[in-house]
């Protein structure tokens, strides 16, 4: 997997953390946006975290930064610190169980740790623990924008497509979300997609399948993900290849048509969802009354938009 770049400019690097924390959900956006307008105020559960999340403000968005924290706190070793890492995205209680204990092992070892603690280390430990196991989500959609953003011209490659649908299993997806109930030899779960409050979402393991007898939405783990978190096929993708541990091999748009793996370029879905983006970042804007960065925003809105037309004007040009 590709690392986290670093020599981007501060414009992109800000622009990749706002995709991040605004496509699952806004939550931490308004953390986002209020610490970079005030900066000295941002309070870290232990200061060993500072030099690790000053970059982005004190909000935790890439992987490369939890697995930064973890084995400064701890001292454990790369390996285990990604084995954390993976666990955490798994949301295995029994793993997570398991390494929750090493962590905290680890880290009451730790002078260095313990030297810096303002509180009872225990109770710094347990509030680490919750904070990287609730961010977790936001450490993979981190990821999926470095890639997104420093593949534009390019799409996943079908030999990808083909590992993820071969490794996703919908019971794993569904239950990262929702719990899982058994009842008789069926797998039900409450539906997410419509209002109700029954469980008439049946999953069909032997089908690698969903089905909601209410509102009918159904589909395979990739269509789950597309939906619940309201995402894009390819961003479902990468989200799942992450989950299970899928080398992303991109091919750039040449080799794809050449190949025709997908008949469509998702040039223009990009520049949409950048566009979408800029959208929520800008109602952001008017509570928060930044007028600068409003006037830059609206530049690159517009810039967006002639992109977009540009390469629909591209498409329907006769070859
Ligand atoms: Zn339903």
């Amino acid at each position: 997997m590709t690392k986290q770049p670093t020599n981007n400019s501060p414009e992109i690097e800000h622009e990749m953390a706002m995709f991040s924390l605004a496509r699952p959900g806004n939550i931490l956006l308004d953390v986002y946006l209020r610490n970079r307008e005030n900066p000295g105020a941002i309070t870290y559960l232990h200061p060993h975290l500072k030099k690790h999340l000053q970059k982005t403000f004190g909000v935790m968005i890439y992987h490369e930064q939890l697995m930064d924290i973890i084995k400064d706190l701890s001292g454990l070793s790369a390996e285990d610190v990604n084995q954390i890492r993976k666990s955490l995205g798994k949301k295995d209680k029994y793993v997570i169980d398991y390494w929750f204990e090493k962590f905290s092992v680890r880290c009451l070892n730790n002078p260095s740790f313990i030297h810096e603690c303002n509180r009872k280390p225990d109770d710094i430990i347990n509030d680490l623990w919750k904070y990287f196991y609730e961010n977790a989500i936001y450490q993979i959609w981190g990821r999926y924008v470095t890639y997104a953003l420093n593949n534009q011209e390019k799409v996943i490659s079908r030999k990808t497509i083909d590992n993820v649908f071969e490794a996703a299993k919908i019971e794993e997806v569904i239950s990262q979300f929702i719990e899982l109930k058994n009842e008789g030899d069926k797998l039900t779960a409450v539906c997410p997609f419509h209002k109700g409050g029954t469980t008439s979402l049946n999953i069909r393991v032997d089908e690698n399948r969903y089905h909601c007898s209410i509102c009918n939405k159904s589909g395979n783990p990739v269509n789950f993900i597309m939906e619940f978190m309201e995402v894009r096929y390819p961003d479902a993708l990468i989200y799942l290849a992450d989950k299970y541990d899928i080398e992303i091999e991109f091919l750039d748009m040449e080799s794809k048509i050449a190949h025709t793996i997908q008949p469509e370029p998702d040039t223009i879905a990009r520049l949409n969802t950048k566009l979408e983006f800029i959208k929520i970042y800008k109602t952001k804007l008017l509570i928060n009354n930044l007028p600068e960065e409003a006037l830059y925003l609206r530049g690159r809105e517009k810039q967006l938009l002639i992109e977009i037309e540009n390469l629909k004007n591209q498409k329907s040009a006769p070859l």
